[in-house]
């Protein structure tokens, strides 16, 4: 089957350290020259879609806010299928926004909400959340990633490594809305009106991008920018291929005959 639809990772596949990677631009020219659809996956929940296409458009990379799919969304959306549920929010402003009309209990709610809050997580912070998923709330997460890079530097810790703490000592698994979570690139399967063998994920991160594709029934490939490291990823997660970065991916499909002629 001829392939429809690009579902692309966007902090290091498309832009790393607050710059394009190299190509970028032209391959997502060449896939709407193409006829492919594309939608752009990221697990940030630190920022609404808007505030993401103004920073790709200052990347020199122009992409509709409405083909950007985001973690944070699919976290809210996962609330509200919960009728006059209550939650205790520990999200950045902008993701804040995504929960107007829900229900705000800071001390026994039903869900707990961490998302991107970086400096702000200390022991107080932790351990109230640990009591309140002791006392029975259920830990809601857009994505558990471990580390990130933020411009120039070494790797900084993300969500993922307080989140597994708090999984551990208060003996739940968090649920998870953004990446690899199959329900996030149904989301986007649906948003595109394409079938799981016509769309291919395009991503740097072993862990979200390509074990999401894996569990989800999508091909996927591995681009080499941005964490690019399949040494960290358990042996059961394999891409279908890897490449350098985004700028050979359209020069793939082409040889690869996966295209429309
Ligand atoms: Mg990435």
């Amino acid at each position: 089957m001829a392939l429809k639809a690009l579902l692309i990772d966007i902090d290091g596949t498309l832009v790393f350290r607050g710059e394009a990677i190299t190509g970028a631009n032209r391959a997502l020219r060449e896939a709407a020259e193409a006829g492919l659809a594309v939608r752009l996956l990221t697990n940030i929940s630190a920022k609404l879609p808007h505030h993401i296409a103004s920073g790709l458009h200052a990347c020199g990379i122009e992409m509709a806010e409405e083909c950007i799919q985001t973690a944070g969304m699919a976290c809210s959306a996962y609330i509200r299928r919960t009728p006059d549920a209550s939650c205790h929010l520990l999200v950045p402003d902008a993701m804040a926004a995504l929960f107007e009309g829900i229900r705000r209990d800071d001390a026994k709610p039903d869900f707990v909400i961490i998302g991107d809050v970086a400096e702000r997580f200390d022991y107080e912070l932790l351990n109230g959340v640990f009591r309140m998923l002791a006392g029975g709330a259920q830990l809601v997460v857009p994505h558990r990633n471990l580390y990130w890079f933020d411009g120039a530097g070494p790797p900084r810790l993300d969500a993922g490594a307080f989140i597994l703490g708090l999984e551990a000592a208060a003996g739940q698994a968090a649920i998870v809305t953004g990446k690899p979570s199959a329900v996030f690139f149904q989301a986007a399967l649906d948003a595109l009106e394409v079938s799981a063998d016509e769309a291919l994920v395009v991503g740097d991160d072993m862990l979200t991008d390509i074990a999401g594709a894996d569990a989800s029934g999508l091909a996927s490939v591995l681009v080499r920018t941005g964490k690019g490291e399949p040494a960290r990823a358990p042996d059961a997660i394999t891409a279908g291929t890897e490449l350098q970065s985004i700028g050979d991916l359209m020069p793939y499909l082409h040889s690869a005959g996966l295209l429309a002629r």
